[in-house]
C-alpha cells in the first residue's frame, strides 16, 4: 500500500517538473522575442507612415500600437487611440488589422501554462487532503469518552447540594431495576440536566450516580461534537449511543452541553445548520431508546437559559436540577471532607474558614486545602496549619503569592495600603452588617495589590441603601489615594472597583427602579437590550459623582482611622478581622 502511494506521488512530481520547465522556457522565449521589437516614438512612426515604410499595423485598445515595417521588422509605438487613425493608415496603403487584445500568442501560451501548473497543484493538494479527510472522518465520527472504572465515587464523596443529591439518588434504583418501573408504567427521565456554576460538583455527582448504580459511566464534552466537517457531530452522537447500547445499562455524561445545544437562531440562513444537525441527532437518539434500557443521559451546563428549548421537552432532558454554590454549612462539610484524610492542626477552626470562603465553589475549596497541603509539605511541617491555609487563600483567590517583595517599590506599598484601608474603613463606617474579614497588601501575580473581603450578611433582599453603601465602599480606595497622594497620582488599581460600582449602579437604575429620574422602568425591556444611551450615561454619571462626593466627605471626617489602618498594613502586611475590629472600637471610643 505504502509503496503504491509513493509511486503515485513520484509520478505526479514528474508531471510538475515537466510543466514547470515548459512554463519557464516559454517565459524566457517571451523575453527574447521582446528584443527584436523596435520602440518607435510616435512622431517617427508618423514620418514612416508618410514615407510608406510601414507594412502593417495592429489596431487595438491597449496603450501600445504594434506593427511591422516593410523590411519585416516589428515595432511598437504609443497608441494615440484616435478614431481617424485607421482611415489615415488605409489611405497610406498600410494594412490594418484590428485586434481586441494585445497579447501575443506566446504570452497566451505562457499564461495558460502557468494556470495549468497551479491548477494541477491545487487539485493534487485538495485530493491529498480529501483522502486524508475521508480517512479521518471514520476516526472522527467515533467519539472518545472517559469512564471512571478506576475509582469508585459514591454520594458520600459529595458534600452539600442535598436536594440535587436526593434527586439523583432516586435514579439509582431505576438504573438498577428499570424493569420494575416499566411494570408500573412509570416513565423515568431519560435525561437530566445539572446546571450551576463551574466546580460545584456536577461531574462528581454524575460519577457517583453511575458508581452507586454500578453501571458504566461514559463522559464526553459538548464541544467534542462541534466540528468543522459537516455531519461529524451527528455521526459522533450516533456512535456514542451505539456504544452505550452495547454496554447495556449506563450513565452518559455530556459536560458543557451548551456548546452543542445553544438556542437555535430561527430564521437565520445556513450557519447553524451543522449544530442543528448534531442537536437533532441527539434528540432522535434520546427519543429512540426505551426507558427499560437503563440508560440515563446526564448533561451539565453553567447556564440553563442558553439551552435550546427542544432539549428540555418531555422525554428528553425533562428533569433539571440546580447545583448551586455551597452555603456556609455546605462549605464546612466540603472542607471537613478534604481535611479528613489530611493531617490538619487540631485547633483548626473549620467554621471560621467556612465563613471566610463565601462564594467559593467545591472545586475552589478542594483547591484551597490542596494548596495548603503543598505549603505544609514544602516546609516539612507536622501538619497543615491555619497559616498554610491563609497563604493558600491568596493562591486560590488571586494566583501565586509573590515571593520577592523587596522589588516592590515602597510607594506602591503605600498606595496599596491606603487604598485598601479606604475600603476597610468605609465598610466599617457605613455597613455595620458587613464584615471585614481580611485586609492585605500582599501582591499577587494576578496583579492587584491588595485584597479586602467584606461579607454581606445573608439576606433575601438588598435595600437601596445597601447598594449605595456597596458603591461607596468600592469608591473608597480611589478616594483615599486621591486625598493622600493627590489627584494626579491616582492609579489604575481602582479599575475593578470602578467596574463593580458601575455594575451595581446600572442595576439600580436599569432594573430596580431606584433612580427617580428614570423611574420604575426596566431599561432593557424599554430599549430592547441595546441598553446604553446618552441619557442613561448622564443619569449614572450624575449619581456616581454624588456618591463619590458623599464618600469623600465621610472619609475626610475619619482620616485618622484611615491612616492608622494604612500604617498598620504597612507594618504587618495583613490584618485580620479582629485587628480591624479592635482598631475600629478603639477609635470610636476616642471620638465618642
Ligand atoms: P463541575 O462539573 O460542576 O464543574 P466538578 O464535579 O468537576 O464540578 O468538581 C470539581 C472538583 O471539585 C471535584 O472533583 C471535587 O474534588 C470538588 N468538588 C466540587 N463540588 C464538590 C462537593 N459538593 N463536594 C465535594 N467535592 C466537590
Ligand atoms: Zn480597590
Amino acid at each position: 500500500m505504502e509503496v503504491l502511494k509513493n509511486k503515485k506521488i513520484i509520478s505526479i512530481g514528474i508531471i510538475f517538473v515537466v510543466l514547470a520547465v515548459a512554463a519557464t522556457y516559454l517565459v524566457v522565449q517571451q523575453f527574447n522575442n521582446k528584443e527584436e521589437i523596435v520602440e518607435l516614438p510616435y512622431q517617427e512612426f508618423a514620418r514612416r507612415v508618410e514615407a510608406g515604410e510601414i507594412q502593417r499595423v495592429f489596431l487595438s485598445e491597449g496603450p501600445q500600437l504594434k506593427g511591422t515595417f516593410t523590411s519585416g521588422e516589428s515595432f511598437v509605438t504609443d497608441n494615440p487611440r484616435n478614431d481617424q487613425l485607421k482611415e489615415l493608415l488605409l489611405l497610406k496603403a498600410v494594412e490594418v488589422e484590428e485586434v481586441s487584445q494585445q497579447y501575443t500568442p506566446s504570452q497566451i501560451v505562457t499564461f495558460v501554462a502557468v494556470i495549468l501548473v497551479f491548477g494541477i497543484l491545487a487539485i493534487f493538494l485538495s485530493r491529498q487532503s480529501s483522502r486524508q479527510t475521508s480517512k479521518e472522518y471514520d476516526k472522527m465520527s467515533s467519539v472518545e469518552y472517559s469512564s471512571n472504572q478506576e475509582k469508585r465515587i459514591s454520594f458520600g464523596n459529595v458534600a452539600g447540594n442535598q436536594e440535587a443529591k436526593d434527586s439523583l439518588m432516586e435514579m439509582v434504583d431505576f438504573l438498577k431495576n428499570p424493569e420494575k418501573y416499566e411494570k408500573y408504567g412509570a416513565r423515568m427521565p431519560k435525561g437530566v440536566i445539572l446546571y450551576g456554576p463551574p466546580g460545584t460538583g456536577k461531574t462528581l455527582m454524575a460519577k457517583a450516580l453511575a458508581s452507586e448504580a454500578d453501571v458504566d459511566f461514559m463522559a464526553v464534552s459538548g464541544s467534542d461534537f462541534v466540528q468543522i466537517y459537516a455531519g461529524v457531530g451527528a455521526a459522533r452522537i450516533r456512535s456514542l449511543f451505539k456504544k452505550a447500547r452495547e454496554k447495556g445499562k449506563c450513565v452518559i455524561f455530556i459536560d458543557e452541553i451548551d456548546a452543542m445545544g445553544k438556542k437555535r437562531d430561527r430564521g437565520g440562513i445556513g450557519g447553524s445548520d451543522e449544530s442543528d444537525r448534531t442537536l437533532n441527532a441527539l434528540l432522535t437518539e434520546m427519543s429512540g431508546f426505551k426507558g427499560s434500557e437503563g440508560i440515563i443521559v446526564l448533561a451539565a451546563t453553567n447556564r440553563l437559559d442558553t439551552l435550546d428549548e427542544a432539549l428540555l421537552r418531555p422525554g428528553r432532558f425533562d428533569r433539571q436540577i440546580e447545583v448551586g454554590l455551597p452555603d456556609i454549612n455546605a462549605r464546612r462539610e466540603i472542607l471537613a471532607l478534604y481535611c479528613k484524610d489530611r493531617p490538619v492542626e487540631e485547633t483548626l477552626d473549620l467554621n471560621a474558614l467556612a465563613h471566610q470562603t463565601v462564594y467559593f465553589s467545591g472545586a475552589k475549596l478542594e483547591n484551597l486545602m490542596n494548596e495548603a497541603a503543598i505549603f505544609a509539605a514544602r516546609e516539612d511541617a507536622n501538619c497543615i496549619t491555619q497559616q498554610h491555609i491563609d497563604r493558600a487563600f491568596y493562591v486560590v483567590v488571586a494566583g501565586e503569592e509573590k515571593k520577592d517583595r523587596s522589588s516592590i517599590e515602597e510607594l506602591d506599598r503605600r498606595i496599596t495600603a491606603y487604598h485598601e484601608a479606604g475600603h476597610a474603613v468605609v465598610t466599617k463606617l457605613l455597613c455595620p452588617n458587613n464584615r471585614v474579614t481580611k485586609v492585605t497588601i500582599i501582591p499577587s501575580t494576578k496583579g492587584f495589590g491588595g485584597f479586602s473581603m467584606n461579607i454581606p450578611a445573608d439576606k433575601m433582599y438588598q435595600t437601596k441603601r445597601d447598594m449605595m453603601n456597596n458603591i461607596k465602599v468600592a469608591l473608597a480606595g480611589r478616594i483615599v489615594e486621591e486625598i493622600i497622594f493627590g489627584s494626579d497620582n491616582i492609579t489604575t488599581g481602582a479599575s475593578n472597583d470602578i467596574q463593580k460600582a458601575t455594575e451595581i449602579l446600572t442595576a439600580m437604575v436599569k432594573r430596580f427602579g431606584m433612580n427617580e429620574s428614570i423611574g420604575m422602568i426596566n431599561y432593557d425591556v424599554l430599549m430592547g437590550h441595546q441598553g446604553t444611551d446618552q441619557r442613561l450615561i448622564e443619569v449614572c454619571n450624575q449619581q456616581m459623582n454624588k456618591l463619590f462626593t458623599e464618600t469623600k466627605e465621610v472619609i475626610e471626617g475619619h482620616m485618622t482611622l484611615v491612616k492608622r489602618v494604612a500604617e498598620a498594613l504597612l507594618d504587618q502586611e495583613t490584618l485580620n478581622e479582629k485587628d480591624i475590629n479592635d482598631m475600629y472600637s478603639e477609635y470610636t471610643k476616642e471620638t465618642a
